[in-house]
């Protein structure tokens, strides 16, 4: 388990029970935490190990070991593997995820399956190659909705173990991580040490002192955690009930308007494979085709699929499946078919020659990256957009684009402005380190959008201002919302 940390609606979970039940053998989940996963800091891990913890519980009760040990994945995997008959693994589009299961392939000796869980179309299987824009992508991804938005069933397992470490016969490698795990686990290694972020990284409800784990992980804790985000499968699937019953009705209007809180607030949760986009999307879908009525409160529970989509779709549905689906799976394609997603390279060859072109052009504010990080800039809609990142590790979807484009606006070189807000939103991002993030940054500078009127700076790179944010809604409230955090 890697990219889909959760124990529901988990393809490739379902697929490795399935396995397993024909060959009459136990099914072991493995979880290899490493403290070098890149970008990665304290705030990111806290919400992961918080995710762990629920698929402990919930692993427990379908009667399936889980391993947690702190290894380098390939060489957990590597070394686990020489006691299975199969491996199976989730998919992740990004290079280094794509590196760990080329480097386990070639190093084990069993079967290796790699199951696609996090997206709902497959990314090869939604188009065969890099997509120029939404516009293209869209009635690519739509034709095969049908076949895919369909829910998984859940298999029961035939041979229950919870015991992973006599399933190994003691063979662990690396160290353990929670404490019902044999050998000295983690928590208790690293507590005595002490360390300044520490307190700040206690948490409350799961058996084990994270703080200690994340100490021995030698990770960054200068980031203090994010207020207000628990991680885990539960805290996404309240989260998620919470926005279909109260928000989903108006997404449509209230999602660009960043004085609101409209949105679903799910992309932490998506990103760490705590919840199924599939899973998002059917109860999205069930709950419109209740049209609120009274049952809609049994149908959010629900995971049977509803009768085929109603030709009148809601339009608060019909927007949120376009960014949870369209827009969402495109920055997978991004990801996947462009080596340099991180990069101004990855850009199309207009926005790279028109940003070259004006790369002379003067600026009227140029700012260090300490400065954009400190939200010290002449802007207080900038700064508090990047205070929101900084406070409750999510800025809004909109102030996002604002945000990016004014990096590019106040940085002397294009590629300076792409790397700076790509470390920013790395780092300080819950969601960060993940397609949409790299996807949304390059849009910011010309990717999947067409040239516009030329202009300073930008050249023919759709160009945002401040008046443009007033204009759409009341930003002075938007700013007295960050300043009240
Ligand atoms: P909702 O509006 O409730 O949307 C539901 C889900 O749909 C989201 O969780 C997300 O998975 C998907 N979605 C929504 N908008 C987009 C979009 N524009 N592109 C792709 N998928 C979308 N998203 C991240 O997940 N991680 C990032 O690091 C990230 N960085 C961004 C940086 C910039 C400069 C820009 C312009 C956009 C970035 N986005 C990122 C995309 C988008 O802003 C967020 O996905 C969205 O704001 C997440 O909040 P939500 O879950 O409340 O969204």
């Amino acid at each position: 388990m890697q990219a889909s940390q959760r124990a529901e609606t988990n393809h490739a979970l379902e697929y490795a029970i399935g396995e397993a039940n024909k060959q009459g053998l136990p099914v072991l989940v493995f979880f290899g935490l490493t403290g070098g996963v890149p970008g990665a800091n304290a705030r990111h891990y806290r919400f992961l190990l918080e995710g762990l913890c629920d698929v402990r519980e919930t692993l427990r009760r379908r009667g399936i070991a889980l391993i947690v040990r702190r290894i380098p994945p390939v060489e957990g995997v590597v070394a686990i593997a020489r006691h299975a008959a199969l491996v199976v693994t989730d998919r992740g589009y990004l290079r280094y995820q794509r590196q760990w299961r080329e480097a386990v392939a070639s190093r084990i000796d069993c079967p290796f399956i790699q199951v696609e869980s996090d997206v709902i179309v497959p990314v090869e299987t939604a188009s065969p190659k890099e997509e120029y824009a939404a516009a293209t992508f869209r009635p690519k991804i739509r034709r095969l909705l049908d076949a895919y938005l369909v829910p998984l069933q859940e298999r029961d397992v035939a041979y229950p173990v919870r015991d992973g470490a006599a399933l190994l016969q003691g063979d662990l490698p690396g160290d353990a991580v929670f404490s019902d795990e044999t050998k000295e686990p983690l928590d208790r290694q690293a507590g005595e040490k002490g360390c300044a972020g520490e307190q700040a990284y206690a948490i409350e409800g799961c058996d084990d002192p994270l703080a200690s784990i994340l100490v021995a992980l030698s990770v960054d804790l200068s980031i203090p955690p994010a207020a207000g985000f628990r991680g885990g499968s539960r805290e996404a699937r309240r989260r998620l009930d919470n926005f279909l019953r109260l928000k989903l009705s108006r997404y449509h209007e209230d999602k660009n308007d960043p004085s609101l809180d409209g949105l679903s607030e799910l992309s932490p949760y998506l990103h760490f494979g705590q919840l199924s986009p599939l899973e998002v999307a059917l109860k999205a879908r069930a709950v419109c085709q209740a049209g609120g009525g009274a049952n809609k409160e049994a149908l959010l529970r629900e995971t049977e699929a509803p009768p085929a989509a109603a030709a009148e779709v809601a339009p608060g549905l019909a927007a949120f499946l376009e960014e949870l689906i369209v827009r969402r799976e495109l920055a997978m394609n991004f990801a996947y078919y462009n080596p340099g997603y991180d990069r101004l390279d990855s850009l199309p060859a207009w926005a790279q020659a028109t940003l070259h072109t004006h790369q002379a052009d003067g600026r009227e504010f140029n700012y260090t990256k300490a400065e954009l990080a400190e939200a010290r800039t002449h802007d207080r809609f900038w700064n508090a957009a990047q205070k929101e990142l900084l406070l409750r590790g999510k800025m809004h979807g909109y102030m996002r684009m604002y945000w990016g484009k004014k990096i590019l606006e106040w940085t002397a070189e294009p590629e300076t402005a792409f790397q700076i807000a790509v470390e920013l939103n790395d780092t300080y991002a819950l969601d960060g380190r993940d397609p949409n993030g790299y996807t949304g940054i390059a849009w910011c500078f010309g990717k999947h959008d067409r040239p516009w009127g030329e202009r300073a700076i930008f050249g023919k790179v759709r160009y945002m201002n401040a008046a443009g944010l007033r204009r759409k809604f009341d930003v002075d409230a938007y700013v007295r919302r960050v300043e009240n955090l």
